[in-house]
């Protein structure tokens, strides 16, 4: 009998083990909320902390706050913004944003005078609409920002409550970045555009943006991404778009034709 209840204990205290094994399982994949403000995406990461990736236009702060209040985030639960490129519609209330927050802006070394100046480098059209958009719609000012943390080398985000990275990849502008969740989705920012008229179109369909500092550096990177792991991409305009469609549009080498 006293041998029966022996067995029994080390079932138990067995089956108890295996709970708490998996009790410490990592921690779910964070939720995406994506804002469609003015002219562009921001994307709210909300790990056991929310990481926003860019910032919309100087225009959006009404539309941005009734966002972030839809999907029930307040200021306080921002822990850093990460501003993948210093283009006017995606750096536009950085300044704004860390006042409110007190989060840290990060930024790729390579945009930090177009930060300090409040103000995009003149932007190299790849087609005719871009020409006209360039011309007619998009105003390159913002409110200047110094960045807290200067991005040049990879560096993991855990520290900000998100598992995963963020990349320097240079090419839409010097210093582009690319945000990396270890669940393969990433954003990408401006390295790819999602359908047509600003992701109005077709939004899910992966196309050449508009501009490029260094065209052929951003499909270097393009490349790059997919001989990894991301299966979604997150971008500046329209999207998310998939890995599939990311393929059929650069894989052969050559942007498609639009
Ligand atoms: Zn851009």
């Amino acid at each position: 009998m006293r041998r029966r209840f022996a067995a029994f204990a080390a079932l138990a205290a067995g089956l108890l083990l295996a709970g708490c094994a998996a009790a410490v399982d990592p921690p779910p994949a964070p939720d995406v909320l994506t804002s469609k403000l003015g002219l562009s995406n921001l994307h709210a990461i909300r790990g056991s902390r929310v990481v926003l990736v860019d910032a919309g236009s100087r225009s959006d702060l009404a539309r941005l706050d009734a966002e972030l209040a839809r999907v029930g985030i307040a200021w306080k639960d921002v822990s850093a913004l990460i501003v993948t490129h210093a283009h006017s519609d995606h750096a536009g209330l950085a300044a704004e944003i860390r006042r409110r927050s007190g989060a840290p802006i990060m930024l790729g070394r390579g945009d930090a005078p177009m930060a300090r100046a409040g103000r995009h480098d003149d932007l190299q059209p790849t087609n005719f609409t871009a020409a006209v958009l360039k011309r007619f719609v998009i105003d390159p000012t913002f409110e200047a920002f110094e960045p807290d943390v200067l991005v040049d080398a990879e560096q993991r985000l855990d520290r900000f409550g998100v598992a995963g990275r963020v990349v320097p990849m240079p090419g839409h502008t010097p210093g582009s970045l690319v945000i990396e969740l270890d669940d393969g989705r990433s954003f990408v920012g401006d390295m790819i555009l999602g359908g047509y008229l600003g992701g109005a179109l077709w939004p899910g369909r992966a196309g050449e943006h508009y501009f490029h500092a260094d065209r052929q550096r951003n499909l270097d990177n393009i490349h790059t991404l997919l001989r990894g792991r991301t299966r979604l991409f997150y971008l500046g305009h329209g999207g998310p778009v998939t890995r599939e469609s990311v393929a059929d549009a650069f894989g052969a080498g050559a942007p498609a034709p639009r």
